[in-house]
């Protein structure tokens, strides 16, 4: 029997990545000879890693942090969305050896906000809090679907100012404007959409599991609130949004929709994205319960 096709993710470190959990859930539910596995690959290997997945068959790789920015150089093509972002984090190996590389962190987002709340960020006064690599993409993403105003605050206000600047020069018509911490009540005011992409409210100390990126009175009453947070699935951002009348929309959703948009790319299926729901909601509700 041939061996099944291979997919990966290449991270440093890799042990608690989440990905093949995934993706081998759609390929045991689909029925597609597909395995996944999680690579541990130094910044200094990566180029070497890259190569060798391609002369070893694979189909598709996820990369996650460090590698995001580093490994577009050694693309042969870039999506819109990855040179928009200046970052990859999917790689389609194609048939005549060609590399492209993908970001599905924007698009997965987006697809997951319209499938739980039906809306969109066109027209819309948005707020991003944080300022890294999740921050980039879904800030790129929303400049890209006609927001008509978009705040970035981060605890460093240099980064915040950075990526608005970056955002106005990959989405030329797009409003920005960045900044810190100290005016957040003013940026949330009005607000339609808060994407809190910092890691305040995630597991692993007890102490910032417990905070949430913005005060519960500063969360508009109709607005729609995001977390990029998913372990836990229900942070202290998202229910201090459900006590203010906001509706939210899960980490998790965000996870799995940008690992569906991957795996439909890879092997021109759709990815069964309410079985791999499941399967992620058990595995971290095992690794709280076990770690927690
Ligand atoms: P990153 O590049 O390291 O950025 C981290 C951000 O969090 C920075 O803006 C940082 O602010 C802020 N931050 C960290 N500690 C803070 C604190 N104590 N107080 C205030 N701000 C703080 O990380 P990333 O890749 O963007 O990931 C951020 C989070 O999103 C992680 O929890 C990650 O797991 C999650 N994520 C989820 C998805 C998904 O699919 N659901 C996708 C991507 C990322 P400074 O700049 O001031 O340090």
């Amino acid at each position: 029997m041939p061996n099944p096709i291979p997919l990966g993710v290449f991270g440093f470190p890799a042990g608690h990545i989440l990905s093949p959990v995934l993706h081998n859930k759609a390929a045991e539910e689909l029925g597609l000879d597909y395995h996944y596995l999680a690579y541990e690959v130094r910044p200094d290997n990566l180029e070497e890693a890259v190569r060798g997945a391609k002369v070893m068959g694979f189909r598709g790789l996820t990369i996650t942090i460090p590698h995001k920015v580093a490994v577009a150089k050694f693309m042969d093509e870039l999506s819109e969305d990855a040179r928009l972002m200046g970052a990859v984090n999917t790689i389609v190996f194609e048939e005549n050896g060609n590399l492209i590389g993908h970001n599905t962190d924007g698009i997965g987002w987006l697809q997951f906000l319209r499938e739980t709340t039906g809306e969109h960020p066109r027209g819309k006064k948005c707020l991003v809090l944080g300022a890294g690599g999740a921050a980039r993409a879904v800030a790129v993403k929303i400049a890209q679907c006609g927001a008509t105003h978009l705040a970035i605050r981060n605890r460093t206000s240099a980064k915040a100012l950075e990526l608005a600047h970056f955002v106005e020069k990959s989405v030329p018509s797009a409003k920005v404007e960045g900044g810190g911490l100290d005016d957040l009540y003013s940026a949330a005011d009005g607000c339609e959409i808060i994407v809190n992409t910092t890691s305040l409210g995630m597991w692993g100390d007890a102490e910032r599991m417990a905070t949430t990126p913005i005060p519960e009175d500063f969360i508009p009453n109709d607005c729609i609130c995001s977390d990029a947070v998913y372990i836990p699935p229900d942070t202290e951002f998202l229910k201090a949004a459900i006590r203010s009348g906001a509706k939210v929309v899960r980490g998790t959703g965000w996870l799995v929709y940008q690992a569906a948009a991957a795996w439909k790319m890879w092997t021109g299926v759709d990815m069964p994205t309410d079985k791999v729901m499941e399967v992620l909601h058990e595995t971290l509700e095992l690794r709280l319960g076990t770690e927690g």
